[in-house]
């Protein structure tokens, strides 16, 4: 092993590096580069990184976080869609043996090969400061493929973090706390500002944990609870059954809507965004029944 580079959390670092290679960032893959150790080190503690874990970053941009990961764990792969990236990659975690740049975008990257052929398909942490542009199907991607995950400790937009921790009743509460807390349980660790990160974003962040669930809600149907959710936010403004009833997408009479709200004990007056994740589950295997 070659000595280390310095630390790219120290901003003096970072900024020599970027004249090095001449780098432009890139607007359009979300380039926002950590220089603040103490967020780091936050990172490292909520994803619990050690020695003997696999951890899969996505975008390691300059590599800042990647240094701090491939000292901790025992491997990582991280994956970087910007080729321009590369040789400051090389140069950055050169004095570390135990990691793999692979240059790809990220959503077209088949992760569960990755995972069996890295980590003997045993479940990996999945660590990053994301592209806040994509943050969405990233996360779904890897819930949704099934991919093996024991963790994702991942910088997101403040307010996506919000959304994805919000409970009913509650104004952030939508499809993707639902979808999120369906797969994981959400820890929001840190609330992160502008200022640690080159160059800055125009909105705040969150370093939020998703610990995946070894024991899901039950449902018969996971797609059609995914529709009902879909639906029950949609038109906010509506009472739930209202807006099933007027809703052309499941072949369900506005009859049969009144007795499976019968059915589920649930008052016609109800709107969507009250129900909890295992009532849409219940009202999901209901459903099922009539469609089915
Ligand atoms: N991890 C670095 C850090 O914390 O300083 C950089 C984080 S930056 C917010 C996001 C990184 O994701 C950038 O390096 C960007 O080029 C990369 N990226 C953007 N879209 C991507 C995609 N579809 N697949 C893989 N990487 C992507």
């Amino acid at each position: 092993m070659t000595k280390p580079a310095p630390w790219l959390h120290d901003p003096k670092y970072t900024i020599e590096i970027l004249k090095k290679y001449d780098f432009r960032f890139q607007k359009k893959f979300g380039q926002n580069f950590l220089i603040d150790e103490h967020v780091i080190n936050k990172i490292i503690d909520a994803a619990d990184v050690g020695k003997d874990d696999f951890v899969l970053e996505i975008g390691p941009g300059i590599g800042t976080l990647t240094q701090h990961l491939a000292y901790n764990a025992r491997e990582v792969a991280a994956v970087e869609i910007d080729k321009n990236l590369l040789p400051v990659l090389e140069d950055t975690l050169g004095g570390y043996d135990n990691v793999t740049v692979i240059n790809e975008d990220i959503l077209k990257l088949d992760i569960i090969k990755l995972v069996n052929e890295k980590n003997g398909g045993r479940p990996v942490k999945v660590v990053a400061n994301l592209p806040y542009y994509i943050t969405t199907p990233i996360i779904m991607g890897l819930f949704e493929k099934h991919v093996p995950i024991e963790s994702m400790t991942v910088m997101v937009q403040k307010e996506v973090a919000d959304r994805m921790a919000s409970g009913p009743g509650t104004k952030n509460y939508g499809a993707l706390s639902l979808a999120v807390q369906y797969y994981s349980e959400p820890y929001l660790a840190a609330n992160v500002p502008p200022n640690c990160f080159m160059p800055r974003p125009n909105v705040g962040s969150a370093v939020i944990r998703l610990a995946l669930k070894k024991d899901k809600i039950p449902v018969k149907d996971e797609a059609l609870m995914f529709r009902l959710i879909r639906a029950a936010f949609e038109q906010r403004r509506k009472t739930y059954i209202n807006g099933l009833k007027n809703s052309s997408e499941l072949p369900i009479s506005k009859e049969q809507w009144e007795e499976i709200f019968k059915k589920m004990d649930l008052s016609p007056s109800i709107r969507g965004e009250a129900l909890k994740l295992d009532e849409f589950a219940k009202l999901s295997d209901i459903v099922s029944e009539y469609i089915n």
